[in-house]
């Protein structure tokens, strides 16, 4: 909730931007972003029943839900899509080739492929409008058809929202520029995950150039091209097998605390899988 300052003699319209993480991880990822105007649902990786449950206990109406986005087609992101979509009677916004993807991989208890009615496709690098939302998505690399990064820009403000990804190519970075809060991947540590308790051919996935990003990846992006303009940081879709969450949180702060002394351990939050963030205000 957002509040003028006292200072204001009229009412002005309240600008703010919430981010409230409803699941983060292997088992689902689902977030929700939202303006004055308007709510936005990004991947839909649980259930519906719960993603409506953890919605209002975090004091989020899913009556201002305007729209899913969809990053990638993996099972983690889209378990809830199709029943979500239908009861919530929404648009989706996915791109093409993810659409064709998630209909071909997942499929109703019959056996026959499902399907959204309201449907819009985006294309990597170019933004769309929702409401007073502006979404640009954006390529990142990652073993599924398109998959997208996305930043969100509403009342002047930008959050950045990034994981799956196998590692920070040039584009990545220049989206993520000037973000006033940011949500992004520190899934593995990676001698955890070389010593954990994957198969050889998993591991070699989630550490390869289309897998997910490790404490040491985004430590490095920290320490060399990110430009320090959030106010918050999310840490996101971190693995319950291959990771400790203060390891990642140490890894980010040790990162950043050698060049920014603004940060410190308050504004790094970490994503958890079972239990939804309170919201994240902006503005
Ligand atoms: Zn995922
Ligand atoms: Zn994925």
């Amino acid at each position: 909730m957002c509040f003028p300052s006292p200072n204001f003699r009229f009412m002005l319209p309240v600008m703010c931007v919430r981010m409230t993480v409803l699941a983060s991880g292997s088992r689902g990822n689902c977030t929700v972003l939202s303006s004055e105007n308007a709510a936005i649902l990004v991947d839909a990786g649980i259930s519906c029943r719960e993603t409506l449950k953890r919605m209002r206990a975090m004091g989020e109406d899913p009556e201002q839900l305007k729209a899913i986005v969809i990053s990638h087609e993996h099972n983690d992101h889209v378990a809830g899509l199709e029943v979500l979509a239908r009861k919530l009677k929404i648009p989706v916004y996915m791109s093409e080739a993810t659409y064709h993807r998630w209909r071909r991989e997942h499929k109703d208890d019959e056996g026959r492929p499902l399907s959204i009615e309201r449907r819009e496709h985006f294309a990597p690098g170019r933004s769309f409008q929702i409401a007073d939302i502006t979404v640009t998505p954006f390529t990142i690399p990652h073993d599924a058809a398109d998959p997208c990064g996305f930043t969100f820009k509403a009342s002047g403000v930008k959050i950045g929202l990034v994981t799956d990804l196998g590692y920070m190519p040039p584009n990545v970075k220049e989206n993520l520029r000037g973000c006033d809060g940011l949500m992004i991947e520190s899934n593995h540590d990676l001698e955890m995950l070389r010593n954990g308790p994957y198969p050889w051919m998993v591991k070699q996935r989630v550490m390869s150039r289309v897998g997910h990003l490790s404490n040491t990846a985004l430590a490095e992006f920290f320490e060399t091209d990110y430009d320090g303009s959030a106010a918050f940081l999310v840490l996101a879709h971190i693995s319950e097998e291959n990771n400790h969450p203060e390891l990642a949180r140490t890894t980010a702060q040790r990162a950043l605390g050698g060049k920014m002394t603004l940060f410190n351990s308050a504004n790094i939050t970490l994503a958890h899988q079972d239990t939804p963030l309170q919201p994240l205000t902006l503005g």
